[in-house]
């Protein structure tokens, strides 16, 4: 997970004032110090953490006498602020045309994320605003970049403008707008080549394909990983195409948070958008004050919040809750839910989004094996359609069969089909309102 080094660090920082009633000018410079270090030691741009930390101090020295917060509680609301201000302050939307098709480049180093940002952003948009993208793809020096942008369309039902690699990249792009201008997409995107670096032959490509698309956004995206190469390369980009935009992909990887702390400050140019994964949902808006919170491990309510909405069929929840309160909640049904947590990604993560969980070394520990919960997807799918409706028909013959159909130990068997009673057993008696003892311990 993204930051959790500058995590730690900078909640250690700040740990140090928790314990003090007035914080002396000694303190002030220790705590700066050590979160100057973090700062550079996540790979934040030097010139950056100079700033940052200057108006972080000027402003805690400023701010002794806040009433209400404590001194640390003053420093963290300061630095969370100005984390914010560095990241650009406000969400910034995708730039649209008055008149369609808004018309989006996509520029970047080879394998920063380009092919699979223009998947995912125009399945957002066809599943949000009901949108008809085309996607052109003008990379034709990775041959595979084709294959792979034609295999995305056809999985999204979203079509693809190729000529192969034979043919200009300039002329596929003429072609691609004017197919779009005669269907009437509301949107185009076009997937552009890139290299292991910046070369002229490539900037001068892209330069071209500038002028004849007049693009209304051209998105540079950047792979979180590379750290300050990130912010060279943004400058590089920019500087002959006067970027719009940044996507910032791979923010699920252990990246230390530099690129995605320093791109704004150094270039000017907004991060529109966040790539957290390799599916074709794992892309979102980029929040800088959600991405502050998340940075100094106070949580991030609100994109889980918006992650369990987005994720939750409503109709489905309220028939499994029907189901749970007349005790006809099936083994169907917990199918269903089990692959409804799957969607919102790997469990650990959501768990750090709670305020406070972040750094709770009883995360450190908790590790939810992917492979655990297709094992037990494995035991339902061995199960025959009036076993999955009916558990009490389970009975020994049949567990064993299971067990040998999903490749699993009995024990398991019998440890699923257990657990599945105890919590039919338990849903139920909540939903009608009978609360066991323990569980009434644990509300109050
Ligand atoms: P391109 O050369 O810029 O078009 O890069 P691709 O779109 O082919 O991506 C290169 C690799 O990065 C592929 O394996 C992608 O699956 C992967 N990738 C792209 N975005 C993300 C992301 O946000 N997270 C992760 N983990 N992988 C990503």
């Amino acid at each position: 997970m993204a930051f959790e080094g500058l995590t730690e660090r900078l909640q250690n920082a700040i740990a140090g004032l928790r314990r003090k009633g007035k914080v002396t000018d000694a303190d002030l410079r220790e705590t700066m110090r050590e979160i100057r270090l973090a700062l550079l030691e996540a790979d934040v741009n030097f010139d950056v953490v100079k700033t940052f930390i200057k108006t972080v101090r000027e402003r805690a020295t400023g701010a002794k006498v806040l009433e209400g917060l404590n001194p640390a509680q003053q420093i963290v609301k300061i630095v969370d602020e100005e984390l914010t201000k560095m990241m650009g302050e406000e969400a910034t939307p995708l730039n649209k045309s008055a008149k369609i098709p808004t018309v989006i480049m996509m520029s970047g180093l080879q394998g920063a994320g380009k092919t699979t940002t223009v998947g995912k952003l125009a399945l957002k948009l066809k599943n949000e605003e009901n949108a008809r993208p085309l996607l052109i793809a003008a990379d034709i020096y990775r041959p595979a970049a084709i294959d792979q942008l034609e295999k995305l369309g056809d999985d999204m039902k979203i079509p693809v403008f190729s000529l192969g690699t034979d043919v200009n990249p300039r002329e596929i792009v003429k072609q691609g707008l004017a197919l779009a201008h005669e269907q009437h997409n509301d949107y185009v995107f076009i997937d552009t080549a890139g290299r292991l670096q910046i070369d002229q032959d490539l900037m001068n490509e892209l330069a071209d394909i500038k002028d004849i698309a007049q693009p209304d956004e051209i998105l540079l995206v950047i792979d979180a990983m590379t750290g300050q190469n990130a912010v060279q390369t943004a400058e590089g980009f920019d500087e002959r195409l006067n970027v719009t935009g940044v996507v910032l992909t791979k923010l699920d990887g252990d990246t230390r948070g530099g690129a995605a702390l320093s791109i704004r400050a150094v270039t000017g140019k907004p991060i529109k958008f966040v790539g957290q994964g390799e599916k074709m949902n794992d892309l979102d808006v980029f929040y800088p004050d959600r991405m502050s919170s998340r940075i100094l491990g106070m949580g991030d309510m609100l994109t889980l919040i918006e992650k369990a909405q987005k994720d939750f069929d409503e109709k489905q929840a309220e028939e499994q809750i029907k189901k749970m309160r007349e005790n006809t909640f099936d083994f169907n049904d917990f199918l269903e839910q089990l692959q409804q947590v799957q969607n919102m990604g790997p469990i650990e993560d959501m768990l750090k989004m709670i305020p406070g969980m972040a750094n709770n070394p009883a995360l450190k520990n908790i590790n939810v094996n992917p492979k655990d919960m297709e094992h037990i997807k494995a035991i339902v799918y061995s199960m025959t359609p009036a076993e999955r409706q009916n558990p009490d028909l389970l009975n020994p013959s049949r567990r064993r069969r299971l067990a040998s159909g999903a490749g699993r130990p009995i024990v398991e068997v019998n440890r699923m089909i257990k657990q599945f009673n105890e919590m039919k057993k338990m849903m139920n008696g909540l939903m009608n309102g009978k609360v066991s003892p323990q569980m009434q311990g644990m509300m109050d």
